[in-house]
């Protein structure tokens, strides 16, 4: 059998190099794993519990015949364990460690060697326990943990790639930093909260009371002390060796602690909640990344599957998860109001807390979400500040146009970027029309993001005329036109989602419509208020289509969002005879909503009008499970940036229902359909979460299982469609490959 590498000697035969020699020897990485320990006794324990293959009897041979030597030793012990070793490591030989602090043993190293050898690349494995010696040895101590290697300018690739592979046997990811920065972040993420822990265990151990205090000690103190049970020796060497950085994080941390004293003395409670929410968010946020990190690779590889059962009714009363453009805009504008803003149904997904997120990095206090509960502390027009870094929006177009236009005209500085796929999509589109207005705003490479705004442009206002129809350019330049001198005014060539400017006058602030023109003048204010975000139509759509299709159903959906640019869905199941009515019509934050009741009709084919075919474009998926469901022909035209949407959705819909039996054609701009009996079968939704529901629902009507693949993305659009489909009595579920 061939093995990675010959032979690996570890030296420090402890916690950690115990536990990579036994994963090592698990792994079959290399022939033979050899140990040294000063104390010959921890060798022999190693020898005896299977975690090295043998022992190094003689260190000066074992060096010149070893592949790879990694140190495991305190890291004050790294400069004689080199001068030890320095004459037998051979041109070949790959030497690393495993060190908590990097700055340190480089600096050890260099002594020792003068210029460092090609061979050595400094690691350090992000994992660990109180525990020590080899007798703690554990296998899987770095598996689905972080190992930092630290390649310093000498190292040679090739070293570097043999150091990786090794960690990689192990289970670990590996990730690469220089020498400096792993020291600095270091002494944030681990050397500041042991810092922290001993004193404030050691503090209340002065105590008088001390015994009464830590007998009532609840779980929060037990969790945030637990690292106090660490090994003193080695936490001392950790201070020596890293002193600068720790000491920089140390006044930091210094600094914000006596801000809070302050705010506690004072009774600040804004400042209090700020610290508190924006650190609780931030836990938050670091828990998912965390979480996604370690499951990742069994994410990305396993295939989400929906399995849908023939036959059922639709009943009963549910409210779908809210407004995503809604939940957006009752951030910002909440933000920007004077007084506290309530907001409920909030959308708590990716995007819209990326917008949250942006607003608290400028100095908002926000508290929640919580259930889809938000308070937001409004600061008022001028009230936003300096956000301590560039602000990162995620995927969320929506916040980069939208916060682009408001950001041109602050007195601080920003700079907008996004994830890879964000930083692929046009920028200049808002950028050009604000600069325009005076702002001074550079875009990335081939006018991508990131955005670079400088602050302190006076803007004044503009009447522009939009080159192509677009709500997020719209709403970009009217909040720019909060700030701009004079009255602001866009004109659209056709028209578009109005959510901006309905919130706007739901906050008290004048605009202005005129045919396809909407106007803001500066120097208003915004007035908090509250908003019931309403439930998202295009989630809603699934719901209203199942019980239209089914006989036997009947069905209210709560509080959804008619806006008019919206309710294409709704005429056009009503032209196709949908028994549907709108309940208890009402307005909320400028907005009107409507609880709809729909009962199961004999659905008819129709000619689909094209000015319908804006107003429903997200809906044609359900649409065209309930064109397969009417009776006769019907034809869906204008639409072909359905062939631009989250997958080429004209022809996947025919691909899915031609596989299901139906009778549909596609054409360049939409489909025919002629109803008829579905069958049941296999279908791929391509990642797209809207086919992804369509189909479930389509087996309402099928006559066998329609088993639906690449439905993952369900997850992230639409978190509980299962749950309510299966509440009002579809037979969905949700399963993995
Ligand atoms: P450990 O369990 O105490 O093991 C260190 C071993 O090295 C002990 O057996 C020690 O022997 C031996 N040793 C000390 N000086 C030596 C020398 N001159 N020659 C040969 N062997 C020597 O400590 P550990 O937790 O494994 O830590 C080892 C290294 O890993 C340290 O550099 C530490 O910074 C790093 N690290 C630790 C953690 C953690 O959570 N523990 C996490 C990441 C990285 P004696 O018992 O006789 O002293």
């Amino acid at each position: 059998m061939s093995h990675w590498l010959n032979k690996v000697l570890v030296i420090g035969l402890g916690l950690i190099g115990g536990s990579l020699a036994k994963s090592l020897r698990e792994q079959r990485a290399c022939a033979n794993v050899v140990g040294f320990d000063r104390d010959q006794r921890e060798m022999q324990e190693g020898l005896r519990l299977g975690v090295i293959d043998s022992m190094a009897e003689n260190l000066a041979e074992e060096v010149s015949s070893a592949d790879l030597v990694v140190l495991a030793v305190p890291v004050k012990a790294t400069e004689a364990v080199l001068e030890q070793i320095k004459p037998f490591l051979t041109p070949s030989t790959i030497l690393t460690d495993v060190g908590s602090t990097k700055g340190n043993v480089v600096e050890a190293a260099e002594r020792v060697f003068g210029r460092l050898p090609v061979g050595f690349v400094p690691g350090h494995p992000i994992a660990g326990s109180e525990k020590s010696g080899v007798a703690a040895a554990d296998s899987q101590l770095f598996n689905g943990y972080k190992v930092i290697l630290t390649p310093l300018p000498d190292s040679a690739d090739e070293a570097t790639a043999r150091v990786e592979e090794m960690w990689r046997f192990t289970g670990a990811e590996v990730l690469m930093m220089d020498v400096a920065r792993h020291d600095e972040v270091l002494a944030a993420t681990s050397h500041l909260p042991h810092i922290l822990a001993f004193s404030l265990v050691d503090t209340l151990a002065r105590e008088e009371e001390n015994l009464d205090i830590f007998r009532y000690a609840a779980g929060g103190f037990r969790d945030f002390t637990r690292i106090a049970g660490s090994d003193p020796t080695m936490w001392h060497d950790v201070c020596l060796a890293n002193k600068d950085p720790l000491l920089r994080q140390l006044d930091r941390f210094t600094a914000g602690l006596a801000r809070l004293r302050s705010a506690i003395e004072q009774g600040n409670g804004d400042m209090m909640l700020g610290t508190f929410t924006r650190a609780q968010a931030a836990r938050e946020h670091f828990s998912r990344i965390l979480s996604d990190t370690a499951s990742s690779q069994t994410m990305n590889s396993s295939n989400v599957i929906f399995r849908a059962q023939p036959g059922g009714s639709v009943t009963g009363t549910i409210r779908v998860p809210g407004d995503k453009s809604i939940s957006h805009r009752s951030i910002m504008l909440g933000s920007l109001a004077d007084g506290i803003t309530e907001v409920s149904g909030f959308l708590e997904g990716e995007d819209a807390l990326a917008t949250l997120q942006a607003f608290r990095d400028m100095g908002v206090v926000i508290e929640g979400p919580n259930q889809g509960k938000v308070r937001i502390h409004g600061v008022g027009l001028n009230g936003l500040q300096a956000p301590p870094g560039p602000i990162y929006v995620g995927n969320s177009g929506t916040t980069i146009r939208l916060l682009s236009g408001l950001l041109a005209a602050q007195q601080f500085d920003t700079e907008l970027s996004g994830d890879e796929s964000l930083s692929k999509r046009p920028m200049e589109r808002v950028a050009k029309p604000l600069r325009l207005m005076g702002a001074q705003i550079e875009s990335g490479e081939g006018g991508r993001p990131p955005l670079k705004i400088k602050g302190g442009s006076d803007l004044k206002a503009i009447s522009y005329e939009m080159p192509m129809a677009s709500a997020q350019v719209k709403s970009c330049l009217m909040l720019a036109g909060l700030y701009a001198d004079g009255v602001t005014s866009v004109t659209e060539p056709a028209p578009t989602r109005d959510h901006t400017e309905r919130m706007l006058q739901g906050f008290g602030y004048a605009v202005e419509q005129n045919g396809s023109e909407v106007s803001v003048t500066s120097g208003g204010t915004l007035t908090a208020t509250q908003i019931d975000v309403p439930a998202d139509i295009s989630s809603a759509t699934f719901f209203l289509v199942a019980a239209a299709i089914t006989p036997g159903s009947d069905l209210t959906l709560e509080h959804v969002g008619i806006n008019p640019t919206r309710v294409g869905v709704l005429n056009i199941l009503k032209l196709m005879g949908a028994n549907l009515e709108l309940m208890n019509e009402r307005e909320v934050g400028g907005e009107p909503v409507a609880d709809i009741h729909i009962r199961y009709a004999p659905l008819k084919g129709i000619q689909v009008p094209e000015d319908q075919v804006p107003l429903a474009i997200d809906e044609f998926p359900a649409l065209f499970i309930a064109a397969c469901c009417a009776e006769g022909e019907t034809v869906v035209s204008g639409a072909e940036e359905l062939r631009v949407k989250e997958s080429d959705r004209i022809q996947v819909m025919v691909d899915g229902l031609k596989a299901l039996g139906a009778d549909i054609e596609g054409t360049p701009d939409g489909a025919i359909i002629r109803g008829g009996q579905l069958h049941g079968g296999e279908v791929f939704a391509h990642g797209d979460h809207r086919i992804a529901m369509s189909f479930s629902i389509a087996a309402l009507r099928s006559s066998g299982e329609i088993k639906i693949n690449d439905c993952a993305n369900v997850a992230t659009s639409f978190p509980t469609f299962v749950d309510l489909a299966q509440e009002v009595g579809l037979n969905v579920n949700e399963g993995d490959s």
